[in-house]
């Protein structure tokens, strides 16, 4: 499948969730049996290649439609990093900046093993914003980020300049 009939399948909601956001909303490319596969396959491709993964870590929320796939493709098992006050067990937190504030992200501080090879992976790559605080998150934990992967990346928010010295894939740009 061409990325072109991949980008078929994502369907953009302007305005949402605010005025002058252009939202990919990718519950249509999900639901498509096609679509779903090839785009889990196209990314674990990128990284099949690559140094073995160990674990691969989903960002929530959307980042867990695609990272339990990837890290079954890859052989790998699965960790998600998850919004404050969710998981159960002692937590490393790191705080990011926003446009307004600041948020924080979690992962239980057992989730990885030092030395690990770790995937980031999410569905969207916007600012970077998110995706480098994982990363730094992933790092205070001992793991080594092996690459952070994207279905869709916004280029023109150049989200990249945060996140130099890593491995970033994106299946589709915009
Ligand atoms: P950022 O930290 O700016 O890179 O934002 C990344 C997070 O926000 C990802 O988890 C995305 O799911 C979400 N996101 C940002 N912009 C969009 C957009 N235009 N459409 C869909 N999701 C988005």
């Amino acid at each position: 499948m061409s990325a072109n009939a991949l980008k078929q399948l994502i369907r953009e909601v302007p305005d949402f969730p605010k005025p002058g956001i252009n939202f990919y909303d990718i519950t249509t490319l999900l639901k498509d049996k096609r679509g779903f596969r090839e785009t889990v396959d196209a990314l674990g491709e990128h990284y099949r290649k690559a140094a073995p993964v160990d674990i691969v870590v989903g960002i929530e929320a959307r980042g867990y439609f695609f990272a339990p796939a990837m890290a079954h493709a890859l052989g790998a098992g699965f960790v998600p990093v998850r919004k404050p006050k969710k998981l159960p067990y002692t937590v490393r937190s790191i705080e990011y900046a926003l446009e307004y504030g600041t948020d924080q992200l979690e992962m239980h501080a057992d989730a990885i093993e030092p030395g690990q090879n770790v995937l980031i992976i999410d569905d969207v790559l916007a600012t970077g914003g998110t995706a480098s605080a994982v990363a730094r998150l992933v790092e205070l934990l001992g793991g080594k980020v092996a690459g952070l992967g994207f279905v869709i990346e916004l280029t023109f928010l150049k989200g990249r300049e945060k996140l130099q010295g890593y491995d970033v894939f994106s299946l589709l740009q915009y």
